[in-house]
């Protein structure tokens, strides 16, 4: 079973909105496990609009289009989609009546473009749009269907919601589902992670993929089933064997991040820290004081101007330390490409120097989750 999306409305081709309500319907018929093979764009014009339909409706079985469906001469989805299917257009009393009593809640006067909302094509299926003016409707040509949607983000997601989903899971008789669980890597490059757990990702139920950040990576394993409980099993399967390798260089799972993940550990341990920056754009302090907004564990930090940066990184850690008083100091200098950084604690100290391969931009980034995960290390 697949499926294709059409976004309509020729702002999307002259890039003066980005195409999100694709996005969006992509996350959606992710959860009921349908697969979506294509995803294009075409403006405002109703013979390249019908093409596009016909095409999709020989190679797909479900065609979702969004935007087109407004009151205006430019919206033709209504029309395309009729053409597409050999169906005539029809005016549908019932839709006319809830888009009449819609303009009189909202106090506004309906004018006679607004009628163009009720028709739809003969023998399809009105989905009411209890969100907005324009109502949607689905063509079944018994091969495969065409679903359309609003364009406004809100109204298409609604009706996604509400109408669509419940509609492809009866109508495909569509049972499985599909989980993910991101596994968060630090401290080893992708191409590392990949030579670990490369044959894992040519499996093809789980799935597993890499994503790479700055200074981490992300191990995405999605598992497809009929059951969450199966989903589960098999995502718990993979896992294990990705922890074998990887170690405790998996620092969390899904919404971890290292600064919790760093702040937890603290707690369990009735531990502090301070921290000194120098080129992070104060992002060692931003990110401990979200996962800790009370202070509890992280006490505080200082940005030093880079013109101080010959200072001995050791002794930077150790007077943040001293001057917050707290059981930990972490010291991180960027300057372009050249990382430096220190912890100290008690009399102990761990200090590097490296120099950043990636793109410079990147290097405040990668070198503060570089700092954290060295002080995730000294805390396991
Ligand atoms: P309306 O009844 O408001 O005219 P419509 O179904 O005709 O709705 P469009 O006119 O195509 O939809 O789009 C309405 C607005 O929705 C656009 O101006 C844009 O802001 C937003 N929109 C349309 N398509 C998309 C898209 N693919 N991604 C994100 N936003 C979109
Ligand atoms: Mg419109």
């Amino acid at each position: 079973m697949n499926a294709e999306i059409i976004a309509i409305g020729t702002e999307l081709l002259l890039g003066e909105i980005v195409d999100t309500n694709s996005a969006h319907i992509a996350k959606k018929l992710r959860t009921i496990g349908l697969n979506l093979f294509y995803t294009s764009s075409v403006g405002d014009n109703e013979q390249r609009i019908t093409d596009v339909i016909k095409h999709g409706l020989e190679r797909s079985e479900v065609v979702l289009t969004t935007g087109g469906l407004g009151p205006t001469v430019d919206d033709m989805t209504r029309e395309a989609i009729a053409r597409a299917t050999d169906r005539q257009l029809f005016l549908d009393e019932k839709l006319l009546g809830e888009i009449e009593e819609r303009f009189s809640v909202m106090g506004r006067k309906m004018t006679d473009n607004n009628k163009r909302q009720a028709y739809r094509p003969t023998d399809s299926i009105a989905i009411s749009n209890p969100v907005g003016t324009a109502p949607s409707f689905i063509v079944d040509t018994g091969k495969s269907v065409v679903i359309s949607l609003p364009g406004v983000p809100r109204e298409m997601d609604y009706l996604m919601d509400c109408a669509v989903i419940p509609y492809l899971r009866e109508r495909f008789n569509l049972k499985s589902i599909i989980k993910s669980r991101v596994l968060r890597v630090s401290g080893l490059g992708e191409s590392v992670v990949d030579q670990h757990i490369g044959d894992l990702e040519k499996l093809s139920n789980p799935t597993v993929g890499l994503n790479a950040h700055a200074g981490f990576v992300d191990v995405r394993i999605t598992a497809k089933a009929e059951k969450v409980e199966e989903a589960d099993t098999m995502i718990a399967e993979v896992e294990k064997v990705a922890r074998e390798r990887l170690g405790d260089h998996i620092f969390g799972v899904d919404g971890d991040t290292l600064e919790s993940v760093v702040i937890s550990l603290l707690a369990k341990r009735s531990e502090t820290v301070a921290v000194i920056g120098s080129g992070t754009s104060g992002r060692m302090t931003g990110r401990f004081s979200a996962a800790d907004p009370d202070h509890k564990h992280f006490r505080g930090g200082k940005n030093v101007p880079l013109v101080e940066s010959d200072e001995n990184m050791e002794t930077l850690a150790k007077s943040v330390a001293e001057e917050f008083n707290t059981t930990y100091g972490l010291a991180c200098i960027v300057t372009h490409t050249d990382i430096r950084v220190a912890m100290w604690r008690q009399g102990k100290a761990i200090n590097w120097r490296r120099t950043y391969t990636g793109h410079p931009d990147l290097a405040p980034e990668w070198a503060v989750n570089a700092a954290l995960n060295e002080l995730r290390r000294a805390l396991m």
